[in-house]
């Protein structure tokens, strides 16, 4: 994947991420081909997401899957979707800012203000929320200094499968990617151990056999029913991991990576505040423009509803190109607009 322009640490100077057109709440497919659509109109864009990565739903659970919905590619991975989503909106140039949630939004003489969780700022003169189910954030275990491993070697989800080749992982969990990841990793990995509190998983059926018969060939090691304790590294990079069984034997594995998967939770947190039309966690968009109830604030993809909405990738992204026009419109009214193709306007050299 190219590299991204995080702005978020060479800003946290002066907690000022400056003025932008557009600001994008959420980095799913909806947001990052939204920056591609208002790019091709000539509006810059910021974008941020509570996830250290761009991706949304597709980075964080189901990065390797296939996907046989996008128009004109019959077959192409969540993550490789997402990597040639960065790459199309590239020559615009977003602003990413990751790993910090919108908390506040605020209306001065035609400027929204957004702040974030690590309390940067950015004006913009409209908003796409592209908020999906909300800002996404890993349920962790109850371990004690975990937040200091994370990254270095405690993840709450694999972005590259590759990056695992050779590496001692102890996964820990019961449900589908828990044991999706177990048998995905397993024929790369040194090692690949599963701890889970119970000895019945809750995953697809077929793949917990498949789990299971690895297991018996030695190609996974099972500690079931054990639960993680502790945690333990040198100089801030995980080398062990201690487990308790419910009687309360403890055992320690080496291990470099530990892959916690309790869940990714999603919240629509302050977004509910905003002063928004929200039916049941969605908000309530015209389906011609996408604008909310809230002139200047737009909403795409999954989080937004309308009559007959499709919860789909491809939807996410007409909506990007509906709300790109429509700001285009709100924010030069004045200006003669002469809609040109791609093929016609080429990209930004
Ligand atoms: P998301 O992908 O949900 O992204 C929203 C982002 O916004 C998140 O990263 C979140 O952290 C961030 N965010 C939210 N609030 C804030 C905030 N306040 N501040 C900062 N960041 C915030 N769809 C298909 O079309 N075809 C398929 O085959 C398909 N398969 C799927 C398989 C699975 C297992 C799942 C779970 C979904 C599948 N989907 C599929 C659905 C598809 O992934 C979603 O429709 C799509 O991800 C929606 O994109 P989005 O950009 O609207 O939202």
């Amino acid at each position: 994947m190219a590299k991204r322009k995080i702005s978020c640490h060479k800003r946290a100077m002066n907690n000022d991420a400056g003025i932008v057109d557009v600001a994008i709440v959420g980095a799913g497919p909806s947001g990052l081909f939204a920056v591609f659509e208002c790019g091709m109109l000539g509006l810059t864009c910021a974008v941020f997401d509570s996830l250290p990565e761009i991706g949304g739903q597709c980075t964080a659970l189901y990065p390797e899957k296939p996907i046989y919905d996008i128009p004109a590619l019959p077959e192409i991975l969540a993550g490789n979707l997402i990597a040639n989503l960065e790459r199309q909106a590239a020559p615009f140039s977003p602003i990413y800012n990751l790993g910090q949630q919108i908390v506040s939004l605020s209306n001065e003489s035609g400027f929204w203000t957004l702040t974030t969780s690590k309390n940067l700022t950015l004006k913009a003169r409209a908003i796409i929320i592209a908020a999906g189910a909300g800002a996404f954030g890993p349920n962790r275990p109850p371990l004690q200094d975990i937040e200091k491993y994370e990254g270095n070697g405690v993840l709450y989800m694999v972005r590259r499968k590759e990056d695992m080749r050779g590496k001692r992982v102890v996964i820990a969990g019961g449900g589908d990617s828990a044991v999706d990841w177990a048998v995905a990793l397993a024929p790369i990995a040194a090692k690949v151990s599963v701890v889970h509190r119970r000895d019945k998983f809750r995953a697809a059926p077929e793949t917990v056999r498949i789990m299971e018969n690895m297991a018996k060939n030695g190609q996974i090691e099972m500690l079931t029913p054990f639960q993680l304790h502790e945690i333990k590294g040198r100089d801030n990079v995980l080398t062990h991991v201690t487990l308790q069984s419910m009687d309360g034997i403890e055992k320690t594995i080496d291990a470099d990576i530990l892959l916690p998967f309790y869940g990714l939770a999603a919240e629509l947190g302050p977004i509910a505040n905003w002063g928004l039309a929200i039916d049941k966690h969605h908000i309530t968009v015209d389906p011609a423009t996408c604008e909310t109830n809230i002139s200047g604030i737009y909403a795409i993809g999954d989080i937004a509803a309308y009559k007959n909405k499709l919860k789909l990738i491809l939807t996410g992204f007409n909506e990007g190109a509906l709300a790109a026009h429509a700001i285009r419109h709100q924010l030069n009214p004045d200006q003669e607009f002469h809609f040109e193709y791609s093929t016609t306007r080429g990209l930004p050299k």
